[in-house]
């Protein structure tokens, strides 16, 4: 397919009075146009960081480091101009994220809201840019559209302001939705709703999107490719299959909530996973999950580990995929 994003060999530093904290520590990953990728991983693991880079909005005293590219359809967005930024912002690229709140004006009319952004852009003039933002809440399953048009957001529970949220990013038919945990506020029910909804966005308008988020559980139907993020870096990436069939890093596996045969019983006990990521202030000689696999050989403390390629774009970073390495058991992936 025809590549939306590339980001290459991105670097994201936070300056701090303890130092320089390297949240993103080259990471790189494509975009095809239409698809959707999730990047995964625990708080912290530089996920949203990355996701930030990719909207423009690290700001002081976040660095982007030289050297890193973001392509949109072939060019580096981080050479682009102010004029060039606010076109490519929500009118190419739009954001959703956690908690709509934060994202939506709360003294603002919800439609007014969306019929603002359609009049900013220029997709809409004042009397068809009101119809247009009723015809976007109907889109994104919102009930009596025209008379919620007229509420505010706390009159909408969760659920609704979450898709009123994604209805405002729909304004412009954005060509690349980034999506930061849009699920994590709400209760099960509703997220598999919103998840639903996005699916079918997707379907109808085409739209390439980057799932954010710290469960793997949520990305299972929606995700084409997924990435694993652990501590600044991507660990292990493939398709949505092989990550779930075929997981290769032991970081993935606790994610999975995976065992290795020989250890069932201690299933419930492995489910949360022991222990926390490293201080990216110093960021570990080798492999930053060595503190908490229960692989961990010599070598891992020492070097970090190499991409293996298992095929397929599917790879894991992780000594025990090194040709010396002692064999270890495919774990027993626990599925919900
Ligand atoms: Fe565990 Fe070593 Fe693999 Fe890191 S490289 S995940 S410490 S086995
Ligand atoms: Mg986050």
């Amino acid at each position: 397919g025809e590549k939306l994003l590339q980001v290459q060999d991105l670097r994201v530093s936070y300056h701090t009075y303890a130092g320089e904290v390297q949240s993103v520590r080259g990471v790189s990953f494509a975009v095809e146009k239409g698809e959707t990728l999730a990047i995964v991983g625990e708080s912290g693991c530089g996920k949203s960081v990355t996701a930030k880079s990719i909207m423009g909005l690290i700001q002081d005293p976040g660095e982007i480091k030289p050297g890193s590219r973001i392509l949109y359809e072939g060019r580096d967005i981080l050479k682009m101009k102010k004029r060039e930024w606010r076109a490519y912002r929500g009118e190419q690229c739009a954001m959703i994220f956690q908690d709509a709140l934060t994202s939506l004006d709360p003294t603002m009319r919800v439609g007014k809201q969306i019929a603002e952004t359609l009049r900013v852009h220029g997709r809409a003039g004042k009397a068809e840019a009101a119809e247009k933002a009723v015809e976007l809440l109907r889109r994104v399953g919102i009930p009596n559209p025209e008379r919620r048009a007229q509420e505010f957001p706390h009159q909408f529970s969760g659920g609704m302001r979450q898709r009123a949220m994604i209805a405002t990013a729909l304004a412009c038919d954005p060509k690349l939705l980034i999506a930061d945990e849009p699920t994590t506020a709400l209760d099960v029910t509703i997220q598999a709703q919103i998840i639903d909804l996005m699916k079918q966005l997707q379907r109808e308008l085409g739209a390439a999107i980057v799932l954010i988020t710290h469960d793997l559980g949520v990305v299972a139907g929606i995700a084409k490719h997924i990435c694993v993020m652990y501590s600044g870096k991507i660990v292990e990436r493939g398709t949505s299959a092989e990550l779930f069939y075929h997981p290769r890093h032991p970081y993935t596996w606790a994610l999975l909530k995976a065992v290795p045969r020989l250890d069932l019983k201690n299933k419930q006990e492995l489910a949360t996973i022991e222990g926390t990521p490293p201080d990216l202030l110093s960021p570990p000689a080798g492999c930053p999950f060595c503190t908490r696999c229960r692989y961990c050989m010599p070598v891992c403390k020492e070097e970090m580990p190499p991409d293996t390629d298992f095929g397929g774009g599917h790879q894991a970073a992780c000594w025990l995929h090194d040709p010396r390495a002692p064999k270890v058991d495919a774990p027993f992936v626990v599925r919900k």
